[in-house]
């Protein structure tokens, strides 16, 4: 998938009349190097980089993200809100067991729906929950091994 440079970044936080501070750049590069972890897992990376950071900053931080239209959020199948930068249309294969998260480009024709009575559609997001191969011959070899033990 395709996503923003670094300068248009730079631009956007510019045309919003905001200042794109050391914190916010930090969190722009985690959020760019790890996607679709959750805030808790952010603020993790982020205190990694620089230990005087607070959550309430990493908190805020990925709400101006989003709101800039920088970052997409998504559930991904769980409670907690996932971050990414935001990308090209593209479909998610999330993995109930280990929590993966897979990119594969999005159903052809989704956009192309003719029935959406005149809905101007800019972005679509779908999650495909289930199960990955890894955790899938997991569960099938864990199975195997309670019906030997019946
Ligand atoms: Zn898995
Ligand atoms: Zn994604």
């Amino acid at each position: 998938v395709k996503r923003e440079s670094r300068a248009s970044i730079r631009k956007r936080f510019q045309k919003a009349g905001k200042r794109l501070t050391a914190e916010r750049e930090l969190l722009f590069d985690i959020v760019s190097r790890h996607p679709h972890l959750d805030a808790t897992a952010i603020y993790q990376l982020a205190l990694k980089a620089d230990p005087k950071i607070g959550q309430a900053t990493v908190y805020r931080t990925l709400n101006l993200l989003a709101e800039l239209g920088i970052v997409d959020v998504s559930n991904l199948g769980e409670a907690h809100a996932h971050y990414e930068l935001r990308a090209d249309d593209h479909a998610h294969l999330v993995c109930l067991d280990c929590g993966s998260v897979r990119e594969i480009p999005p159903p052809r024709g989704l956009r192309a729906l003719d029935d959406l009575d005149g809905f101007d559609v800019r972005q679509t997001t779908l999650e495909l929950v289930g199960y990955c191969p890894k955790c899938l011959a997991k569960r099938r070899s864990d199975a195997t091994t309670q019906d030997e033990n019946a």
